[in-house]
């Protein structure tokens, strides 16, 4: 079994974009600069954004963090965005979701320039992937990709399940596996018989935010496994612990290719929006 060490895949993708940083710079031009905007208390989303800044940090990006209170008006969003959007030194904006009760992400979302867009969320860029055109890809998706083709360069012809239909990763997930000549089938909380449809799969991508919900015999022998579920438990000793949307020993014992939770999909979700926010940058 091949366990897709996401740690060490997304340092190489890092030292990638970092020496493309440094050529820019060497070159004459600013850095790249990303904005991202954080409103509210939630501890994961500060927890997610303290990584990213970190990860800018470390590869020559600029980040400039907007802090907002848990009781911003979306009024004060959306003028943020508009100031955002104009500003020339900014080339990302990243709006960290979820957004505090009261506020309408998906307004926000589109608020975003689409060119500045670096998660892939505003509905012009979602609505060209899926069309299959050239687009900003959203992180996790794109990383769940690229450590798909380590194992399989050439998708043509093979079956995929997506388990998950959501706008951050099952469905553009799922064009990006359709533009690659894979045969997908995309299954969410009212498929019926999920075991014997994973059982099908060559390729199995499970973002449902169940802890475990896929057990070692919902696996065809030798399938790659990609887990991008991240769920907290409580395990038997009282200790919290993170754990995948995949039962890992179990699956470990039938699958070719396996990420584990933490160190699989996390951090190549890190070092996509560091290569979008280049991107951007142009
Ligand atoms: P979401 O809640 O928006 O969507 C979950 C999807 O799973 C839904 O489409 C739902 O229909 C489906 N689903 C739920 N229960 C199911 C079941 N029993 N059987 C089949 N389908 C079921 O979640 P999301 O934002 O797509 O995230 C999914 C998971 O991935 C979460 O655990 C989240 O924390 C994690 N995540 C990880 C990363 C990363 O970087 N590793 C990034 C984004 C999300």
């Amino acid at each position: 079994m091949i366990l897709l060490d996401g740690r060490a895949i997304a340092a190489e993708l890092r030292a990638e974009t970092r020496a493309q940083v440094a050529a820019r710079l060497a070159a004459g031009r600013r850095a790249p600069a990303l904005a991202v905007v954080l409103a509210g208390d939630d501890p994961a989303s500060h927890l997610y954004v303290r990584n990213k800044v970190k990860a800018c940090r470390e590869v020559g990006i600029r980040s400039l963090e907007h802090r907002l209170p848990a009781d911003v008006t979306q009024g004060r969003l959306l003028a943020l965005v508009a100031e955002l959007n104009a500003n020339p030194e900014v080339d990302g904006i990243l709006v960290q979701l979820p957004l505090p009760p009261g506020c309408d992400a998906r307004e926000v979302v589109a608020a975003i320039a689409p060119h500045k867009d670096v998660d892939g969320f505003h509905p012009l860029n979602a609505g060209r992937l899926a069309l299959g055109w050239p687009s900003v890809v959203p992180c996790t998706p794109a990383g769940c990709l690229h450590l798909i083709e380590r194992v399989h360069p050439d998708l043509a012809g093979l079956q995929a399940v997506v388990v998950g239909r959501s706008p951050v990763v099952g469905r553009p997930m799922a064009s990006l596996l359709i533009a690659r000549s894979a045969t997908v089938t995309v299954a969410h909380s009212r498929t019926r018989d999920l075991p014997r449809l994973c059982r099908e799969a060559d390729i199995l991508v499970v973002a449902a935010g169940r802890p475990e919900l896929v057990r070692g015999d919902w696996i065809r022998q030798g399938a790659t496994v990609i887990d991008v579920g991240i769920n907290r438990v409580t395990g038997p000793d009282g200790q919290a612990r993170l754990v995948g949307d995949v039962a890992f020993a179990e699956a470990a014992q039938v699958a070719g290719a396996l990420t584990p939770v933490p160190g699989g999909v996390g951090p190549l979700t890190v070092a996509f929006l560091l290569r979008n926010t280049l991107q951007a940058a142009g």
